[in-house]
């Protein structure tokens, strides 16, 4: 977490349009045209097209009925090159379904997605986010948080707008939360952002501002930044914009981190992991009913996607919010300890963050310190080797490394600034043991 977009621009908001919420019946209902013509396979087949992994049989799918923009603001957005047709979906006759995250929306002609990101333009489906991220800054590397990956360096970060989850403390929900015209304006002369890169940029510039994949990379090498991040909102919502991004920076030789709440189907995933060389995954808690409460979402595709992660060798930490009467249950987080050395071994880091009050949870208090120095200790008598505590200026060691061999400080951060980092060749320099992560 730590993570705040401050440039999100503003633009007038047209009234949102009522979400309605598909019942599997109505789901399926939308999907009887595409059962026509799929009429030569068994039903069963039909139904493992549609749900192949199970859980989106339950998916939290809000879908905007009729919410596709008008044909002026279409013709507008594709000139300015802003849509691009969905990867990773399947056709139902004149319905389309999502299969990049698990909610796998299903959407009728003229509908919006869950994420807000999709639309049904004629039988095809379309991201409305690509090109045209709504907020982007060079951040310290320690702020995605990532602590074992290239330390101190500086990443061109970038989002747009939407997301998969509704999370009730979300701390975006100004970009996460909103639609892509919401945050962006296709009217007007277009603007490139690309090199040379322009001091300073207005909230119109902004506004109207493209900046496609092959210049991601540009600007990313004009800034000195050795990485760039998909992050502040949630990259899986602009899966098209981020995997092709992914590939141009990974063209000129720069690494790609993508920050995640790591809900995202298995297939779109390993095609993208490839281009990944750093991924934080916010892990929400460890209870699937506390997931479907604070965040719309499931925890067992998170697990699964830490796995895969793992699986592929992709350098990744993992993030959990401790949120008092959510996710702040000791025993929970102990068992959550448990499974991570289990599955995913000793070196994970894992950041421990303090919740703020914010968006639908202002009435709630700030994690206690306790809490968290508890979860902390928890943590290492499970045997995870690196763990931190984040959103608490001044606590002493909150941000350190300790050599998991000869036990000494071999990393100090203050909040996002690394002031001490005693390691050689990715090694101790008291004992020579290896610190996992990814040093040069
Ligand atoms: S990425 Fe968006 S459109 Fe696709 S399934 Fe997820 S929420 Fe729906
Ligand atoms: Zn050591």
């Amino acid at each position: 977490m730590g993570q705040t977009a401050v440039q999100a621009v503003n633009l007038p908001r047209p009234e949102p349009a009522r979400p309605q919420r598909l019942t599997r019946r109505q789901a399926l209902a939308c999907g009887a045209t595409g059962f026509a013509t799929l009429a030569t396979r068994s039903s069963a087949s039909w139904f493992r097209d549609l749900f192949p992994f199970g859980a989106s049989r339950d998916a939290p799918a809000e879908i905007f009925k009729g919410d596709a923009p008008d044909d002026t603001t279409w013709e507008l957005w594709q000139r300015r090159g802003w849509v691009r047709e969905a990867a990773h979906y399947l056709k139902h006759d004149r319905n389309v379904q999502c299969k990049v995250c698990p909610n796998n929306c299903l959407l009728a002609p003229g509908d919006r997605s869950h994420c807000r990101n999709k639309v049904n333009r004629d039988g095809v489906l379309y991201t409305m986010a690509y090109g045209n991220p709504c907020t982007f800054h060079i951040d310290p590397v320690e702020k995605k948080p990532l602590f074992h990956f290239l330390p101190g360096s500086r990443t061109f970060s970038l989002a747009t707008s939407g997301c998969v989850f509704r999370c009730l403390n979300c701390q975006n929900w100004e970009i996460s939360q909103k639609k892509p015209e919401e945050t962006k304006s296709a009217a007007g002369a277009e603007l490139r952002f690309r090199p040379p890169v322009p001091a300073t940029l207005t909230a119109d510039d902004m506004a109207r501002l493209s900046l496609f994949p092959d210049d991601v990379a540009a600007v990313a090498v004009a800034l000195r930044c050795p990485s760039v991040s998909y992050t502040y909102a949630e990259p899986t919502a602009f899966y098209e914009y981020t995997a092709d991004s992914c590939r141009a920076v990974r063209d000129r030789g720069l690494k790609n981190i993508i920050v995640t709440c790591g809900s995202i189907e298995e297939r779109a995933l390993r095609e993208l992991a490839p281009f990944v060389d750093a991924a934080h995954v916010d892990l929400k808690g460890f209870s699937d009913d506390i997931y479907w409460k604070l965040n719309s979402g499931r925890l067992q595709p998170i697990l699964r996607t830490l796995e895969i992660y793992r699986e592929l060798g992709v350098w990744f930490e993992i993030i959990n919010l401790v949120v008092p009467g959510y996710t702040d249950d000791l025993d929970g987080i102990r068992r959550m300890c448990g499974w991570l050395v289990e599955h995913l071994g000793p070196d994970r880091p894992l950041h421990f963050s303090r919740f703020h009050p914010q968006h639908r949870l202002e009435h709630l208090p700030a994690t206690p310190v306790q809490v968290l120095i508890e979860a902390r200790a928890i943590a290492r008598s499970a045997g995870l080797h690196y763990v931190y505590i984040g959103n608490v200026p001044g606590l002493a060691g909150a941000g350190d490394t300790l050599c998991p061999q000869c036990g000494r400080t071999i990393a100090m951060r203050d909040i996002y600034a690394v002031t001490r980092l005693e390691l050689d060749d990715g090694r101790c320099r008291h004992c020579r043991t290896p610190i996992a992560g990814v040093w040069v």
